[in-house]
C-alpha cells in the first residue's frame, strides 16, 4: 500500500513561507492498497488538494472516485477540509465515512454541526455522492482488503487511533495523543510506561509506519499538560518501545518553522540512535508518499467486526460512583458526569463505594489516591471493590501527584491526575462507558438473512409444543458433557426461540443476546470457553446476570436446502474447554438433529 501525506500540520492551518517545506494543511494522510481501497484518514484542511488530485485522475479514465472516510475525533483541524472535499460532489462516486461513536450522537448529526447554516453555506445533505456514515467503537472490521484495528487515544475529546493492515504491511495513525499522565515527571521526561501507555504501545506494535503526534518538545509539555498531544520525545520512546520500523512525526505545532521542525527530527534521531533504534525517523511532509509492501502472506482470516457494532448502551446504567474528599475534585467530576448524562452516586467511604456497585450496578468507580497510600494498598482497596462488583467495573484513582510508572496493577483500570479540564474528564467517562458497553455485542445479521429466514418459516416449526424427538437430544447432550444448559435455539429475525430446552426456564430471548446468533455465523461448533474474558460477551445480560453463563459451545443447523437456521447448544456456569472427541460427538448430535428438521421438511407441503 502507498501512504501518502496531504497535511501533517495540527490544530490550525499555516500557510506561508516558514512552512513550505513540511507543509501548512492540517491533518488528512490517505493510504492506497494495491487492490485499489482508497482510506482517507482524517479530513483537515490536506483533504481539499486530495479531492483535486482524484477527480483530475478520474476526468482521463470516467471512473467513479470511491473511497471510505476515516475520522479518528472531530476537532475542526480534522474536519475542516470536509465541505471542500471534491469527491463528494459527484453523484457517480460511493463514499463510506467513519468516526467515533458518541453517548448520544452519531457522527453524521457531529459532521452536520460544522455545516449548519450559520457557519457554512454547504449542508451535509448537499453532497451528491451516496455516503453511508457509521459509528465506530473500540475494535476490529475489514473494508475490503483492509483490517482495521480501532482504539480510544488519550485527548480531550473521544478519539480514535487506526492500525491498517493490508498488503501484508502495518501503518498506525496515531494523532491527538497525550502520553498517559502516569509516564511523566514534571519536568515532562519520561518516566516509563503506566497500563494505557503500555496498551498504547501494544496498539502500534510491529508497524511498518506509525504516524504519531509530535506537537510538542519535552521542555514544552509541562505547560501544555492536558493539551492532549505528545512529546517528541514520547513518540520515539512508544515506537522503540513497539519496535516499528519507520516513525513519521506528525502534527506539527502551528507555531513552528521547517527549521524547527528539522532540530526536531534530528533530536528525535538522536534519541532513537541512542537506544539502538534501528528504523527510521522522519517528519511526516506534505506531499510525501511511503510505499509499504511485504512478502509475507496477507492475514487471510476476517476479523471479528467488533468496532462497527452498537454497543448495549441501555442496558448499562450510567451511573458513576464518586468516592473522594476534595470538594473541588468532587465538584468537577459531578459537573462532567452530569454533562455526559451519568448520574453520581456519591460515597463516603469504600463501604458505600461497594454498596453503590452491588446494588445499582455502578459500571465506573473513580477512587482517591490519598498521599501517602502506597500503590499496593490502592490495589487492594480496587479489589475490593471488583469482588462485589459486576465484572469488568471501571476503577480510576484521582491523584494530585504523578503516579506510578512501569508498576501495572490490573485492578486499576486508570488514573485521573488533578488538575484536570471539564473536556478531559468527559471524554475519559465516554471512553470508560464505550469500553464497558462494549463488552457485550450483538451478533451481525448474515448475508443471506432473507433466504435464511425464508427457509425457518417454511419449517413451521416456531413457536410449536416440545416433542420427545428434540428434547432427548438436549438431554443427551447435559449428559454427554455434564453441562446443565442444553438448548435446540432457532434464531428468528428478532428472537431465539427454543424448540427443545433442558435446565433453561426462558422460552425465547431476544435475539441480541443471543450466543446462538453467533453460532450460525459460523461453518462448524462456535465455543466461548469463559464468556466472562470474552469482549463480545462479558457484559450479555445471561452472562452478567443470572443464569450467569461462563461457557458455551453451538453447532449450527442447517436446513436440508443449506439455510443455518439455529443451533443445538451446550452451557455452563463454569468455564470449560472442549476436546477434538467432545467436539466431534457434539457436531455428531447436530447432524441428528438436522436430520429431524429435514424430517420436518419433508413433511410440509410444497411451496405454490
Ligand atoms: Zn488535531
Ligand atoms: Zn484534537
Amino acid at each position: 500500500m502507498d501512504v501518502t501525506f496531504w497535511g501533517t500540520r495540527g490544530s490550525i492551518a499555516k500557510a506561508g513561507p516558514t512552512t513550505v517545506r513540511y507543509g501548512g494543511n492540517t491533518s488528512c494522510v490517505s493510504v492506497r492498497t494495491d487492490a485499489g481501497t482508497l482510506l482517507v484518514l482524517d479530513c483537515g484542511t490536506g483533504i481539499h488538494e486530495l479531492g483535486q488530485v482524484l477527480v483530475h485522475a478520474a476526468e482521463s479514465t470516467g471512473d467513479p472516485v470511491d473511497g471510505h472516510l476515516l475520522i479518528g475525533h472531530t476537532h475542526w483541524d480534522h474536519i475542516q477540509g470536509l465541505p471542500f472535499f471534491a469527491p463528494l460532489f459527484d453523484e457517480r462516486n460511493a463514499w463510506h465515512v467513519y468516526g467515533p461513536r458518541g453517548l448520544d450522537s452519531s457522527i453524521d448529526h457531529t459532521l452536520a454541526g460544522q455545516m449548519q447554516y450559520t457557519y457554512f453555506p454547504v449542508q451535509l445533505l448537499d453532497f451528491r455522492a451516496s455516503i453511508e456514515y457509521h459509528d465506530l467503537v473500540e475494535g476490529q472490521f475489514q473494508i475490503d482488503d483492509v483490517t482495521i484495528t480501532t482504539r480510544y487515544l488519550h485527548h480531550p475529546a473521544l478519539t480514535l487511533g487506526f492500525r491498517i493492515e493490508a498488503d501484508g504491511a502495518t501503518v498506525v495513525y496515531s494523532t491527538d495523543h497525550e502520553p498517559s499522565a502516569a509516564a511523566l515527571t514534571d519536568t515532562g521526561a519520561l518516566k516509563g510506561f503506566d497500563r494505557e501507555d503500555a496498551l498504547h504501545v501494544g496498539f502500534v506494535r510491529d508497524a511498518d509506519l506509525l504516524i504519531h503526534d509530535a506537537q510538542y518538545l519535552e521542555e514544552e509539555y509541562p505547560a501544555k499538560v492536558g493539551w492532549g498531544h505528545s512529546t517528541v520525545e514520547y513518540a520515539v520512546d512508544v515506537a522503540v518501545a513497539a519496535d516499528v520500523r519507520r516513525l513519521a512525526l506528525f502534527h506539527h505545532d502551528p507555531t513552528r518553522t521547517d527549521d524547527a521542525v528539522d532540530a526536531l527530527v534530528e533530536r528525535a534521531r538522536v534519541r532513537a540512535d541512542a537506544v539502538g533504534f534501528t528504523g527510521a525517523v522522519f517528519a511526516a511532509t506534505e506531499g510525501m508518499t511511503v510505499s509499504l509492501r511485504s512478502s509475507a502472506p496477507a492475514l487471510a482470516a476476517r476479523p471479528i467486526e467488533t468496532a462497527i457494532r452498537t454497543p448495549a448502551l441501555a442496558d448499562l446504567p450510567r451511573a458513576v460512583a464518586i468516592a473522594v474528599t476534595d470538594a473541588d475534585v468532587e465538584a468537577a467530576l459531578l459537573e462532567a458526569a452530569s454533562a455526559e448524562g451519568f448520574e453520581s452516586v456519591t460515597c463516603r467511604d469504600l463501604d458505600a463505594v461497594i454498596a453503590g456497585v452491588r446494588e445499582q450496578r455502578t459500571p465506573i468507580v473513580v477512587l482517591e489516591a490519598e498521599p501517602g497510600r502506597s500503590l499496593d494498598e490502592l490495589a487492594a482497596d480496587a479489589r475490593a471493590v471488583l469482588e462485589h462488583a459486576p465484572e469488568g467495573v471501571t476503577i480510576a484513582y484521582v491523584t494530585t501527584t504523578t503516579p506510578p510508572a512501569n508498576e501495572i496493577r490490573p485492578e486499576i483500570t486508570d488514573w485521573l491526575v488533578w488538575p484536570a479540564s471539564q473536556s478531559h474528564l468527559r471524554t475519559k467517562l465516554r471512553a470508560w462507558y464505550l469500553r464497558r458497553a462494549c463488552r457485550w455485542q450483538a451478533a451481525s445479521l448474515p448475508a443471506n438473512e432473507a433466504e435464511r429466514l425464508a427457509a425457518l418459516w417454511d419449517l413451521g416449526i416456531l413457536d410449536t409444543e416440545p416433542e420427545e424427538r428434540f428434547d432427548r437430544y438436549t438431554e443427551v447432550a447435559c449428559t454427554t458433557f455434564d453441562v446443565p444448559v442444553a438448548l435446540v435455539t432457532l434464531v428468528d429475525a428478532e428472537r431465539q426461540w427454543f424448540k427443545s430446552r433442558h435446565g433453561l426456564d426462558v422460552t425465547e430471548t431476544h435475539r441480541d443476546a443471543s450466543m446462538c446468533a453467533h453460532a450460525i455465523l459460523v461453518d462448524d461448533v462456535f465455543v466461548v470457553t469463559d464468556a466472562l474474558r470474552d469482549d463480545r460477551f462479558a457484559e450479555n445480560p445471561y452472562v452478567a446476570r443470572e443464569p450467569r453463563l461462563r461457557f458455551y459451545a453451538g453447532v449450527p443447523l442447517s436446513t436440508s436446502g443449506g439455510q443455518c437456521v439455529g443451533t443445538l447448544c451446550i452451557m455452563d456456569r463454569r468455564p470449560r474447554v472442549l476436546n477434538e472427541p467432545q467436539l466431534e460427538r457434539l457436531r455428531d448430535l447436530g447432524r441428528m438433529v438436522e436430520a429431524e428438521l429435514a424430517a420436518i421438511d419433508d413433511d410440509s407441503p410444497v411451496d405454490q
